[in-house]
């Protein structure tokens, strides 16, 4: 019996750029991450992130994209999550547009895919998570979900992009908590929610990052 095949990793220069990136992805979980992307792109399909922040994950999601030929959309409001606001814990003031008075990560991400050579192989839509899935039209490969961690949030995300997945498209959830001693839950009740709609079928975990497959109809 031949050993299963490694994982895909990103190159080099791909990783350093990730790992340089101001963000919230753990290296292990970008490396799966990564690799569930690699897999999805084979659909020839557009990647979806939602949850751009400073760009950090999608560098990994532009990198899968381009070994594919197809091409990563990430979407935000670049106004932050509620606990990144001024006074929160993962608030980080160089990201404030003085001028405005309000968190701004749009520059940061542009600077970031610019550092990282991928800024051809992205779409940034800035707007809101549930005002962007109801314009979009087409199917998509693979959705990420690591947008808003409220319940408010995290449905509207889950409601608004994962019926865009074709079959055998991934849907992959971060910061799903089955203990709330680990952090919100909000996550994990969407990450729940998918898997009891028997629409999917979970093929990866790797900590708070599960990734899902689109094996049936409904969601
Ligand atoms: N993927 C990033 C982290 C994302 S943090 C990384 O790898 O570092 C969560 C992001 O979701 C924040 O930038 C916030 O502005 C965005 N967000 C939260 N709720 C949103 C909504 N309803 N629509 C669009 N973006 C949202
Ligand atoms: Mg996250």
């Amino acid at each position: 019996m031949s050993a299963p095949a490694a994982p895909p990793v990103p190159q080099p220069e791909v990783l350093a750029a990730f790992e340089a990136a101001k963000g919230f992805m753990p290296v292990d979980e970008g490396l799966a991450l990564y690799a569930a992307a690699v897999g999805a792109a084979e659909l020839g399909l557009p990647l979806v992130e939602v949850g751009t922040y400073c760009g950090r994950s999608t560098i990994l999601l532009a990198d899968a994209a381009r070994t594919a030929g197809v091409m990563a959309v990430t979407v935000d409001h670049h106004r932050g999550s509620e606990e990144q606001q001024p006074g929160w814990e993962y608030h980080d003031p160089t990201v404030v547009d003085p001028e405005v008075g309000r968190m701004d990560t749009l520059p940061t991400f542009r600077r970031t895919l610019h550092a990282a050579g991928l800024e051809d192989q992205v779409v940034a839509m800035v707007g809101r998570s549930p005002q962007v899935a109801a314009l979009w039209q087409g199917s998509v490969g693979l959705v990420f979900i690591d947008g808003g961690h409220t319940d408010e949030h995290a449905t509207a995300d889950y409601e608004g992009w994962a019926p865009h997945l074709a079959p055998e498209g991934l849907l992959v959830i971060h910061d799903v908590f089955a203990d709330p001693a680990d952090g919100g839950q909000a996550p994990y009740r969407i990450y729940r929610r998918a898997l009891a709609s028997g629409a999917f079928t979970e093929v990866a975990v790797h900590r708070s990052l599960h990734v899902l497959r689109r094996t049936g109809p409904g969601i």
